[in-house]
């Protein structure tokens, strides 16, 4: 059977954070799809579009990576498209803690679906999305945070 693992979140934008959780992750499935989900209740500071569009030119020459956008519970979205792996990343305790509830919750609505974590590089504990989105808002220079590919 083929492993395929769903990263799952908002990549608003995608931060070099994901992206090495993600290089990380690759030797161990057969295919990684990213999901953005279409969350309406949360502010996003780019169009979901937008968002994928980067997503797909940082990773072009990656076979093993799709990206989709969805709707919904993200384990639903995974028995959909027949993915037995939920990836996240952890960066601090206080992400373990959020992650952990989730994951265990997640284990009792869809008992085949298992969550995977990966530890964060140390260089990109402080990197997030939404402290990105701050320095972009007010200004500044995100190069060293961003894939080059993240141009707005
Ligand atoms: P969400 O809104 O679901 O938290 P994000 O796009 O912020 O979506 O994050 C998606 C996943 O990437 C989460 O598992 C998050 O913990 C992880 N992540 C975000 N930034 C980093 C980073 N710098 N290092 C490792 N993992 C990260």
């Amino acid at each position: 059977m083929k492993k395929i693992a769903v990263f799952p979140g908002s990549f608003d934008p995608i931060t070099l954070g994901h992206v090495a959780v993600v290089n990380r992750a690759l030797p161990l499935f057969d295919q990684l799809i990213i999901a953005i989900g279409d969350n309406a209740d949360k502010k996003h500071m780019f169009p979901l579009e937008q968002r994928k569009k980067w997503i797909l030119d940082t990773f072009k020459d990656q076979p093993k990576i799709a990206v989709e956008i969805y709707n919904g519970l993200t384990v639903a979205f995974c028995q959909q498209i027949n993915a037995q792996f939920i990836l996240r990343g952890l960066r601090t305790s206080a992400d373990f803690e959020f992650e952990r509830s989730i994951a265990q919750v997640n284990r009792k609505l869809a008992p085949e679906v298992d969550t995977l974590f990966i530890l964060t590089e140390a260089k990109y504990t402080p990197v997030s999305s939404s402290i990105v989105r701050d320095i972009i808002r007010n200004g500044g220079d995100v190069s060293e945070f961003v894939p080059k590919e993240v141009r707005y």
